[in-house]
């Protein structure tokens, strides 16, 4: 059995049961090296064959899961985050599908989960936000113009931008240009969950000095928008008045 395996954001802790489950019992593990945290293998048994797929091609990982998988073991492909998020998961699964090898995928805590966890904020607040955009600068990947950041600026709403930290003058132009006030709070945190976690707090119009000198770069994700800092309005679920499936208010609201 091949099974994809989210690592989280960099905590050890933070793997699912289920996938410490599945790392624990793998015969043969491939992991991406450059951003799972490798004290996540010692889940792993001692006997596993562990290769770091840092320095790999698509190739060659897809040949080292299907000869170990046709021999009969036990795979892990271990993600880190949330393989769906930026993993290049799907050009895996799509040749073990044409192959009509089975696989199964189980989920993780994506960094941008744990970033929010970092700064204790929510995203999706009453009366200012309801959406969360995930997103990042191009880099060597191109992304579509109509997602461009500063067309996405457009909505004001939590922004949680990826791979970015290095461009993070060229991310805050962009969100400024498409209206975002340069007052608009925004965060960089550095290795959300890691030992050596840090974060910068300001605004649009500070983020980049901040980051510059905390020297973020690479393992930072980039948060903007009003659920950052500032009013928003409290919960219709927990509001006194309000009834619902499982409660009774003092009165019915809509
Ligand atoms: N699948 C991963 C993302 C992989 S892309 C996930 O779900 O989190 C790699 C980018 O993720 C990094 O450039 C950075 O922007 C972000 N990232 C990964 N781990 C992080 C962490 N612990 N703290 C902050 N950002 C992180």
């Amino acid at each position: 059995m091949i099974t994809f395996v989210g690592a989280g954001p960099g905590d050890p802790d933070l793997i699912t049961l289920k996938g410490q489950k599945k790392l624990a019992q793998a015969d043969v593990v491939v992991y991406a090296g450059s951003l799972v945290n490798p004290e996540i293998l010692q889940h792993c048994r001692e006997e596993a064959t562990i290769y770091n797929s840092a320095s790999m091609t698509l190739e060659e990982v897809l040949v080292v899961m299907i000869e170990a998988y046709k021999a009969n073991k036990k795979v892990v492909r271990l993600h880190t985050g949330d393989p769906s998020i930026y993993g290049a998961i799907r050009e895996q699964m799509d040749e073990l599908d044409i192959q009509g090898i089975p696989y199964k995928v189980v989920p993780g805590v994506s960094s941008f989960l744990a970033a929010s966890a970092t700064l204790k904020r929510e995203f999706t607040l009453p009366g200012l936000s309801q959406t969360v955009i995930i997103t990042r600068q191009a880099g060597r990947t191109a992304v579509p113009e109509k997602e461009s950041l500063r067309l996405l600026a457009q909505h004001g709403t939590s922004m949680c931008i990826f791979l970015s930290t290095h461009k993070i003058e060229e991310v805050v132009a962009e969100l400024i240009q498409g209206g975002y006030d340069q007052n608009t709070p925004a965060a960089v945190v550095y290795k959300a969950s890691w030992p050596e976690e840090a974060k910068v707090v300001g605004t649009l119009e500070t983020i980049a000095k901040q980051v510059r000198e905390a020297g973020f770069t690479k393992t930072s994700m980039i948060l903007v928008g009003p659920f950052l800092e500032g009013p928003y309005e409290r919960s219709m679920l927990y509001d006194p008045t309000f009834s619902h499936g499982f409660r009774k208010g003092t009165e019915s609201r809509e």
